[in-house]
C-alpha cells in the first residue's frame, strides 16, 4: 500500500484498533447486523440535507465544506461519545489540505445532540499525523494481524467474536 492510498477510515481504525485496521486493509469482513452502523448511516443521509455536498478529493470524502476567508471541513457524527477516531480522521483531512490552504479548520457536528466541536491543526498534530501515516503503512505490511487488546470499543466491533477479547 502507498501513502496516497491511506483514507480517513484507516486513520480512524489506526487510533482505535490496529488489529481492525489490518482486517480492513486486507478486506476481511464479518457479516453482521449492527444497529449502531445503521443509525449512523441514517443520520448521515438525513442530516443537513440542504447544506450537504459530499465532496471527494483524492482519498478524502467530506460531508460538506464552507468556503470563505477560511476553509471549513465538516464531519457529521451520530454521537460525541467515542470521538477520538472522528477527530483524527478530520485531522488527517486538514493535514492533507494544508498544502493547498493554510487558513483551515474542521468541525465535528453531532446533530442528535445539537453539538459542534472545532478542530485545528497544530504543529504537534502535524507531527502525530506523520507518525500515524508511517504506522498505517507498517500495519499494511504485516503478514498477521496485531494481537487483540481488550478495550471498551471491542463490544461494538464486528470482530468481537473472532478476537474473543
Ligand atoms: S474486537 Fe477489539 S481487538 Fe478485535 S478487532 Fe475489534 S476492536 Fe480490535
Amino acid at each position: 500500500m502507498k501513502k496516497e492510498d491511506i483514507t480517513g477510515v484507516m486513520v480512524q481504525y489506526y487510533v482505535l484498533c490496529k488489529r481492525e485496521l489490518w482486517f480492513y486493509i486486507k478486506q476481511i469482513n464479518m457479516n453482521y447486523n449492527n444497529d449502531d452502523i445503521s443509525i449512523g448511516k441514517f443520520l448521515h443521509e438525513t442530516s443537513y440535507k440542504r447544506e450537504k455536498k459530499e465532496i471527494r478529493l483524492d482519498n478524502m470524502v467530506f460531508d460538506f465544506i464552507k468556503r470563505g476567508e477560511e476553509l471549513v471541513i465538516f464531519e457529521i457524527k451520530k454521537s460525541s461519545k467515542l470521538t477520538i477516531g472522528a477527530k483524527y480522521q478530520l485531522y488527517f483531512y486538514l493535514y492533507n489540505l494544508k498544502l493547498i490552504q493554510t487558513n483551515i479548520k474542521g468541525i465535528l457536528v453531532y446533530p442528535k445532540e445539537r453539538k459542534k466541536e472545532e478542530i485545528f491543526l497544530t504543529n504537534e498534530i502535524i507531527d502525530e499525523m506523520e507518525e500515524i501515516i508511517k504506522g498505517i503503512l507498517e500495519v499494511s505490511n504485516l503478514n498477521r494481524p496485531p494481537i487483540a487488546k481488550n478495550q471498551p470499543y471491542c463490544k461494538r466491533c464486528s470482530f468481537y467474536e473472532l478476537c474473543m477479547v
